[in-house]
C-alpha cells in the first residue's frame, strides 16, 4: 500500500485543490457546506479516495437523542446467502481515547463491542464478519486534519499488523470536526470518539461501508448518508440510487470478498 500521509492538499472530483480540507465554518451554511461537499470525492495526492463525514451541528444532535430505540437491526437488502467473508480487523487507539476507559479492559470490551455491532448487517446480508483480532496503543501527534490522522494511526499503528483490515480509534481534538474517515476501496478506516456505543457503531459500520466501495447516498434509511443517522444503524439501499449511482446491497455482495 502506498504511503498513506499526504502533504499539498486534496484535489476534489472536479479538479478543484484544497490546501486544507474544508470546514462547515468556510461555508454560509450547513445546508450550503453539505450541497457542496456532502457528496464530493476528495484524492491525496498519492490518488487515495475518500469523503468527509461531518459531526453533527447541535439541532441535528438534540434531534438525534431524542430519537430512541437505536437498535441493531437486521439489513434490509442482502439475500443472507453466499460465502462467509472472514475479516480480521487491527486496531490503533489513540491516547485521547484510550484515556477515556478506567481499564485495558473496558477498553478492549468497547472496541470489540463497537465493531461488532458494525458488522451485524454485513454479516447477515454478506457474510461480511468482522473480527477483531489486535489492538495497539498509538499515540497521535501530528494529524493535522482527519486523513493525516488515519494515515498517521497507519504508519505508526503497527500498519494492517497481518491482519485484513484496519480500524483506528481516536478521540484526538486538533484533527478537525470530522468523526470518521476511510479510503475507498482500502481496508483502512479511522473512528472517531463520539457519542454513545451507538453512534460509534454506526459511524464504524458507515466507514466500513466505504471500505467496499460504497460512497454517500441520498436514501434517508441509509447508513450510507453524508449525514450521521443512526436509526438507519444497518441498513443499506438496495436499488439503483441516484445519488451515489450505487445499489449499495449489489455493490457488497460484488464486494464481498473484497479483504
Ligand atoms: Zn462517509
Ligand atoms: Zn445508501
Amino acid at each position: 500500500m502506498a504511503p498513506l500521509l499526504s502533504q499539498g492538499g486534496y484535489t476534489d472530483s472536479r479538479g478543484e485543490l484544497w490546501p486544507e480540507l474544508p470546514q462547515v465554518e468556510d461555508f454560509a451554511s450547513v445546508a450550503a457546506y453539505d450541497a457542496r461537499v456532502g457528496h464530493e470525492v476528495f484524492r491525496t495526492p498519492a490518488g487515495h479516495a475518500f469523503q468527509l463525514d461531518r459531526a453533527w451541528t447541535p439541532e441535528e444532535e438534540r434531534h438525534f437523542r431524542m430519537l430512541s430505540g437505536f437498535v441493531a437491526q437486521g439489513s434490509q437488502g442482502g439475500s443472507g446467502h453466499g460465502l462467509r467473508a472472514t475479516v480480521t480487523t487491527h486496531h490503533p487507539v489513540d491516547e485521547e481515547y484510550r484515556a477515556v476507559f478506567p481499564s485495558r479492559y473496558a477498553l478492549r470490551q468497547h472496541v470489540r463491542k463497537v465493531v461488532e455491532r458494525a458488522d451485524d448487517a454485513l454479516e447477515a446480508g454478506w457474510g461480511i464478519n468482522l473480527v477483531p483480532s489486535t489492538g495497539y496503543a498509538w499515540d497521535s501527534e501530528d494529524g493535522d486534519d482527519i486523513v493525516e490522522l488515519l494515515g498517521e494511526a497507519f504508519l505508526e499503528g503497527g500498519g494492517l499488523a497481518q491482519q485484513d483490515m484496519m480500524i483506528a480509534f481516536s478521540a484526538d481534538q486538533g484533527s478537525g470536526a470530522e468523526i470518521g474517515i476511510a479510503i475507498l476501496g482500502l481496508p483502512v478506516a479511522l473512528v472517531k470518539r463520539y457519542g454513545t456505543v451507538t453512534t460509534e457503531a454506526t459511524i464504524c459500520q458507515h466507514e466500513i461501508g466505504h471500505c467496499y466501495t460504497l460512497v454517500h447516498c441520498c436514501d434517508s434509511h441509509c447508513v450510507m448518508q453524508a449525514v450521521l443517522d443512526p436509526a438507519a444503524f444497518g441498513s443499506f439501499h438496495a436499488y439503483q440510487e441516484s445519488c451515489s449511482g450505487q445499489n449499495h446491497a449489489d455493490v457488497l455482495q460484488q464486494q464481498q470478498n473484497r479483504y
